[in-house]
């Protein structure tokens, strides 16, 4: 197993390493607060290809493919594969049902996710940027796994994950280069006191998302999302009226957030992100004290007094008017 080995010793460098003898370790009671002694695991990536390779060697009938990955990634996977599969790998057919619509993007993107690990030893770097930010950090265990193609991440109560096989480049929509940004907004996630992201209305939505976009650029150095940025930048001083009156409509979230399918969204996919970033940058440029307004932002508690606070609506000419209480 070549390639698990190389991610092995690679992960060393990081930080304490799961056990290579199964993906199933138990989630450490209390999380460290300290940065060195976070665990990251890719033992996942290592399970599942070793199902792709049984279903190959196995004939690579499609039939057989979902079984194979039940018995031998979903069944034997981690914490991380547990938590990513309600929304995300949904079930073995529907995963089984992914790649076989696809299997050249699996294939192609496979050296990325083995060598994802190699990436990692900058995570330290990351973690202690943040870490001497805002000393109340905690660090749970990251795990990388497999998926179906529709989430780079997630925080889950007790993890971060990260979908291995969403940084492609080239034909999809994260590059290698977003690794470190997005384990950044995962771990900003799992720090923020308010509820989950698809809760909360638009306005404490777009603030989770955008607030950990902006934390994640300041720890990592790198915006996830230039595209979605730069189609920000040019059209910011259309979208902001747009997104006011969407703040007091119930369903006001529909055009701005997880609505990649969406026709009918405003402009790109996910524009809420870019909402809240600009909210969280202005209401962060403002601020005298720099260190509170960093803590206030990764904690997100109070969505509505940073939009107040951030006067960013002032730059259209217009006042920022304190929203409807939230749904
Ligand atoms: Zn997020």
């Amino acid at each position: 197993m070549p390639v698990f080995a190389s991610l092995r010793s690679s992960l060393l460098l990081v930080a304490v390493l799961a056990s290579p003898v199964s993906a199933q370790d138990p989630v450490a009671p209390s999380l460290p607060s300290d940065p060195a002694q976070a665990t990251v695991s890719t033992a996942d990536v290592g399970l599942f290809w070793r199902a792709w390779d049984a279903w190959v060697a196995d004939g690579q009938r499609p039939e057989r493919l979902a079984p194979i990955l039940q018995a031998e990634y979903l069944d034997k996977g981690s914490a991380g594969v547990r938590d990513f599969t309600p929304d995300r790998i949904i079930s073995a057919d529907a995963l089984a049902t992914r790649i076989l619509e696809d299997r050249a993007y699996y294939e192609r993107v496979r050296p990325i996710t083995e060598r994802i690990a190699s990436r990692l030893p900058d995570l330290q770097g990351v973690y202690r940027a943040f870490e001497q930010r805002y000393p109340d950090a905690v660090f749970p265990t990251l795990y990388v796994v497999i998926g179906r193609r529709n989430s780079g991440g997630m925080s889950s109560p007790r993890a971060l994950i990260l979908g291995a096989e969403m940084f492609a480049g080239q034909g999809a929509r994260l590059d290698e280069e977003d690794v470190l940004p997005m384990v950044a907004h995962e771990l900003v996630h799992f720090q923020q006191r308010t509820s989950a992201e698809r809760g909360g209305g638009l306005l404490g939505a777009s603030l989770r998302e955008g607030g950990a976009d902006f934390i994640a650029e300041q720890i990592a150095g790198r915006h996830i999302n230039t595209r979605v940025k730069g189609y920000g930048d040019s059209h910011e001083h259309d979208l902001w009226p747009r997104f006011l009156a969407d703040l007091s409509r119930p369903d006001g979230h529909r055009p701005w957030l997880y609505n990649g399918r969406d026709p009918n969204r405003v402009g790109l996919p996910d524009l809420g992100y870019y909402m809240g970033y600009k909210i969280a940058q202005a209401y962060f440029q403002r601020a005298a004290d720099r260190d509170a307004a960093f803590a206030t932002l990764v904690r997100m508690e109070d969505p509505s007094a940073i939009l107040r606070d951030s006067r960013y609506g002032e730059r259209f000419g217009a006042t920022t008017p304190a929203p409807s209480p939230e749904p």
